[in-house]
């Protein structure tokens, strides 16, 4: 993708959604950054219902260091992972409150050495929270980045890097929320909703998904159905008994 196909791109994504926002509810550095630290591998929307309960009883490092680890899993255990989660959240309360005086660290080089904390965790604490200009390559983003022509590339860090260095600076703060709730929302892992995408024309996937009940998905519908020669000769070719 060149840098004018790149600018319209966000152009598009931006006017659909001038103010994105992240979905983990927060209030303050720290509440953004354990709502992260919990969203490994989990919906934003479990999070969201476990921080509700524990922010209110508990929302400083101190205060979370006070409730200790077993009650800390009482409030998270509805989140994947949370046993581990429960000991890196307390583990990085500690470490706040013995080298940042309980504050969240606003550089990457600190951030990473929290427990829990790897590159995409810091990226997103330091876009949401500091305004930074970084962009945290999640799954979403990973595969928009390597579908569209973006950002093509093998690893996350590498996409990241890529994203980083060829956003425009205008579109730069707001990149990873456009991004993420376009794969969120549209550009979706199984059956991408090409049909409606507001970039269709500026991106490189070339097995677009048709509108449903168009002739067009009629015809990619039937096309999946009639096996292909090759299909039919290996099928020939295979003794019936280890068919399936
Ligand atoms: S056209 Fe389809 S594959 Fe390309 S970005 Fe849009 S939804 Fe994703």
């Amino acid at each position: 993708m060149n840098a004018a196909q790149r600018s319209e791109l966000f152009r598009r994504l931006a006017a659909a959604n001038p103010e994105p926002r992240s979905e983990l509810e927060y209030n303050t550095p720290f509440e953004l950054l354990v709502a992260v630290v919990l969203s490994a591998q989990a919906t934003d929307v479990s999070v969201n219902k476990a921080t509700a309960r524990l922010y209110p009883v508990a929302n400083t490092p101190h205060a979370i260091l006070a409730l200790g680890e077993d009650a800390l899993r009482g409030y998270i255990k509805t989140i994947g992972l949370f046993q581990t989660k429960a000991k890196n959240v307390i583990a990085l309360c500690r470490l706040l409150l013995e080298r940042h005086g309980g504050e969240v660290p606003k550089t990457r080089e600190a951030l990473e050495a929290l427990p829990g904390v790897g590159a995409k965790t810091a990226r997103v604490v330091l876009n949401v929270a500091f305004g930074e200009p970084t962009i945290a390559v999640d799954t979403h983003i990973f595969r928009i980045a390597n579908r569209t022509g973006l950002g093509p590339a093998k690893t996350t860090d590498a996409v990241s890097a890529k994203l980083e260095k060829s956003t425009p600076k205008e579109y730069a703060l707001h990149a990873h929320h456009w991004l993420i709730l376009h794969g969120r929302y549209i550009c979706k892992a199984r059956t991408p909703e090409c049909w409606r995408c507001p970039i269709a024309d500026l991106c490189a996937y070339t097995l677009k998904t048709p509108e449903p009940g168009s002739a067009a998905a009629k015809i990619a519908k039937a096309a999946k159905n009639v096996p292909s020669k090759a299909a039919k000769k290996a099928a020939a070719a295979t003794p019936r008994s280890t068919r399936k």
